[in-house]
Parts: structure tokens; C-alpha cells; sequence
């Protein structure tokens, strides 16, 4: 099985300055990790206001684990940051970073993070609470960032065991254990805050919570 390897691409904080993110990458490939069940993806079970959905393959043996190659690093942080100033990178734009499947390349992808000087940013919905990664999170100064939404909408991940209540769970224990920890909360920023708004809001505290987004979400 022909493994791709992972690049570091360019984000908008390089193009638009009150963007922070300055790269990304992705650990996955081919579909996201939140669609698989017993190793066979189903790409109508990612999100359902995925904005990287359309990526994703029907096969469902498509998904893949990219090789992570310090080379690459390198190569960036020569190019982009030659004085190893600190720079910002997205983990899991496309893609999940924080499945079981890929454990061994987050923990590779932030060990290089640390050692080039890239801040890693952890976006995931599937990220439990995993000491060795909130130690290599703070080493690398980033931050683990999880996903809430509702489960209505994150039928994938929910099938995982990922509801949003386990999510936030999971986040508690990160910011607990003294590693930075934010919640990004999907919602309609017409609507008022729910009670599960409201509870993220008071157990992660106002720095806690990143945004609260307008999302492509319709009862309708
Ligand atoms: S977890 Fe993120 S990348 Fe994966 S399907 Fe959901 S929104 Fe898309």
C-alpha cells in the first residue's frame, strides 16, 4: 500500500496578517478518520458542514497515513525561518490529526515542531486526553485546540465515541494537566447560547474559547 508523504503547506497568515496560521498540515489522507468503521471509510458520514468534504474519496479503502520525514521540516523552516523565529502551524485542516491511527506520527509531527520552531496548533475531534501529547504540545509552545459542535452534525465522529460532551471532557483534562487548551465551538451565531455553550463556557472560562462560528447548519 503506496504511503504518501506529509508537506507543510502554506496557510493564509502568509498572505492576510490577521490570520495567525502561517502553515499547515495534514497527517491523514485520502478521507478523514471521523468516516471510518473497522477500517473501511464512508465518506457520508464526515461532517456535515465540512468544508474539506469534497476531497474525499468513495473508495473505502482510500484513507491513508502520511510519512512523516524530518527532511521536510527542515527544508520549511530553512526556507521560510532560517532564524528559528516562531511559527505557527495547523495540524488537521483537511483532516483529522488526532485519531489512534495516526498516534505515532503526532507524536513525530510534534517532536519536529519543537525541534524547527513551529507552534503547533492541535485541531481535532477525536483527540482523547493522551499525557505524552499534552508534554510534547507544551515543549513545542502550541496549544491543543478542540472541535465542538453538535452531535446532530458530526455523525462520524459521534459513531467514534467522540460526542461533543467527551470532547469537552477531554479538553478539561488537557487544560488541567497545564497544557494549552482552547475549544472552538460550531454554532449559529444568530442563535442564542445553548446550555452546552453555556456549560463549555463556564468550565473552559472566556480564554478558553477561541471563536464561536457561523456554521452552514439549517434544521430545515
Ligand atoms: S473532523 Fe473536521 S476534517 Fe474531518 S470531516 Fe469533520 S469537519 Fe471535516
Amino acid at each position: 500500500m503506496t504511503k504518501p508523504v506529509l508537506k507543510i503547506v502554506g496557510g493564509k497568515g502568509q498572505h492576510y496578517e490577521l490570520c495567525v496560521l502561517d502553515f499547515n498540515i495534514d497527517i491523514e489522507s485520502g478521507v478523514c478518520s471521523v468516516t471510518l468503521e473497522n477500517g473501511q471509510a464512508d465518506r457520508s458520514k464526515a461532517c456535515s458542514y465540512c468544508y474539506a468534504a469534497y476531497l474525499y474519496k468513495k473508495d473505502p479503502n482510500a484513507y491513508r497515513i502520511k510519512t512523516v520525514k524530518e527532511s521536510e521540516f527542515k527544508k520549511i523552516a530553512d526556507k521560510f525561518n532560517p532564524e528559528r523565529k516562531e511559527i505557527l502551524l495547523r495540524l488537521g485542516k483537511n483532516y483529522e490529526c488526532g485519531s489512534k491511527e495516526t498516534r505515532t506520527e503526532l507524536y513525530q509531527v510534534l517532536e519536529l515542531s519543537a525541534k524547527y520552531s513551529f507552534r503547533p496548533i492541535v485541531t481535532s475531534k477525536l483527540l482523547e486526553f493522551d499525557p505524552k501529547v499534552a508534554e510534547l504540545v507544551k515543549a513545542a509552545n502550541g496549544i491543543v485546540h478542540i472541535s465542538l459542535g453538535r452531535d446532530q452534525d458530526e455523525v462520524g465522529a459521534v459513531n467514534r465515541g467522540s460526542t461533543n460532551r467527551w470532547r469537552l471532557a477531554q479538553a478539561l483534562k488537557y487544560l488541567r494537566s497545564g497544557c494549552p487548551t482552547q475549544v472552538r465551538i460550531v454554532a449559529d451565531v444568530t442563535m442564542p447560547m445553548n446550555t452546552f455553550h453555556q456549560k463549555v463556557y463556564q468550565l473552559m472560562g472566556s480564554k478558553g474559547i477561541l471563536l464561536k462560528l457561523a456554521a452552514l447548519i439549517s434544521d430545515n
